[in-house]
């Protein structure tokens, strides 16, 4: 979890409380307003998932919405809606909530035209079908014994929610859960996971309208404000390595100051390596040599500058400062051979090969090794002119055989140990 990540957490941490804490002063909330504020941002967030072909949150979130919609009593649903028939409705939200969100969080995104996305419009189309049918319909009494069975009945109920709903809720947390853990763009699935905590709160506070209204709002903001978060790491993180990119570097050289360091880190016979070993092997070797760089002390930030190319930037040290925290990072890039799984075990499982360290396991270790070239701006050169100068520093660690860090205008001192 890095930096930007976390603080995304703790924003939806700090809505959902917000909204929590809207109980204790609920008399003084204003309802409407805060419903005004909700639906804005469910359009908002709305709108973002379909610009990014999103369909999957759109729908948990549209469902979300229409339910959130009808009891707070919202739009053209304002007093339409039977009192007996809304507490229905609640009862049968705390099955479709769970549902809705664990399972539009797990279903791939498919293409708009596909027949899958046309199977999910109607599995919408239907679950709407019945959600206004409850509301507006003709429904059965029976309906709430079913809904609110208690089949534990030595635990009795929690607050009002359903035993097996209480169930289904906790899988869709661990659901949610899991998901932000194998995603690659975790922000969305972070922002699923509180949406579905606040529209919990909010279907517990009803018919509290002003806390229902308050949750709502977190759940829209923290979707739409998840869509403006992925847009940012989309900008600055480049896609395949993780690190900053290049967008991020440029911004990063602009507002530099004082003294500061840059090195540039190329990886050695890259090319070749690409050439015997596959493109894909190469792509994995790149993102290996982004963690071993993005790992660096001293204060180092590590941008992929482009290729096979990173930058790294010290800000406030010197390059001779620099220079032993590079060789550190050269060093454990040396050690951390690249592992390929041989053509002679193809079934062999890749979870065991840390415990396979010999030669004739099955899997091939190739070295990866990148040479280091890193200048300051002591003399007062321009942040460009330190790129190109520790650019010239690379160039010439490469001359003298590559997998070595020198220092510009001191090129004769090899720092490989
Ligand atoms: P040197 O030691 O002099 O740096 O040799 P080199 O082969 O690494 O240098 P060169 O710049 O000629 O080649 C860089 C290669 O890096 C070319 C390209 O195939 C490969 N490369 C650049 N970006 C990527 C990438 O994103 N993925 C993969 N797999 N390969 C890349
Ligand atoms: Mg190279
Ligand atoms: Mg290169």
């Amino acid at each position: 979890m890095n930096a930007s990540r976390i603080g995304f957490i703790m924003f939806s941490l700090a809505a959902l409380m917000a909204a929590g804490f809207s109980a204790w002063f609920s008399e003084r909330v204003n309802a409407n307003m805060l419903l005004v504020f909700a639906h804005f941002f469910f359009f908002i967030a709305l709108a973002l998932s379909a610009r990014f072909g999103r369909l999957n949150p759109l729908y948990a979130l549209l469902l979300a919405w229409i339910i959130g919609s009808l009891l707070t009593n919202s739009f053209v649903f304002a007093d339409r809606v039977d009192p007996e028939a809304a507490r229905l409705l609640r009862l049968a939200a705390w099955y479709l909530a769970p549902l809705n969100f664990a399972v539009f969080a797990w279903l791939e995104e498919r293409s708009p035209l596909s027949a899958s996305t046309l199977i999910r419009v109607l599995m919408v189309a239907l679950e709407l079908g019945v959600i206004l049918f409850i509301a507006f319909g003709e429904w059965a009494p029976g309906a709430f014994d079913a809904l609110a069975a208690t089949p534990f009945e030595s635990i009795g109920t929690f607050d009002g929610i359903p035993q097996i709903a209480l169930i289904f809720i906790a899988l869709a947390v661990i659901a949610l859960i899991v998901k932000i853990f194998m995603e690659r763009h975790k922000t969305l699935a972070i922002a699923m996971l509180f949406a579905f905590l606040d529209m919990i709160g909010a279907l517990s506070f009803y018919p509290n309208r002003g806390v229902e209204a308050a949750f709502l709002l977190a759940a829209a903001v923290v979707v739409a404000a998840g869509f403006v978060h992925l847009s940012y790491r989309l900008a600055y993180y480049d896609e395949l390595t993780g690190t900053l990119g290049r967008r991020a570097l440029s911004e990063a050289l602009s507002k530099l100051s004082g003294r500061y360091a840059i090195a540039m880190a190329d990886i050695d016979h890259f090319k070749r390596f690409n050439d015997e070993h596959g493109h894909d092997a190469g792509d994995q070797a790149l993102k290996m040599v982004a963690s071993k760089l993005a790992q660096i002390r001293g204060g180092g930030k590590v941008y992929r500058y482009g290729g096979e190319e990173f930058a790294i930037i010290f800000n406030g040290k010197t390059k001779s400062e620099a220079a032993p925290y590079l060789e550190e990072a050269r060093k454990a890039t040396e050690e951390s051979p690249f592992i390929k799984r041989s053509l002679r075990r193809p079934k062999a499982k890749l979870k065991n090969y840390r415990k396979v360290r010999g030669k004739s396991d099955g899997y091939t270790r190739i070295p990866v090794t990148i040479s280091v070239g890193v200048a300051d701006n002591e003399n007062g050169f321009a942040q460009n002119n330190a790129i190109k100068l520790a650019d010239k520093a690379l160039y010439i660690a490469k001359e003298m055989g590559r997998n070595r860090v020198v220092i510009q205008g001191k090129w004769c001192s090899k720092s490989r140990s």
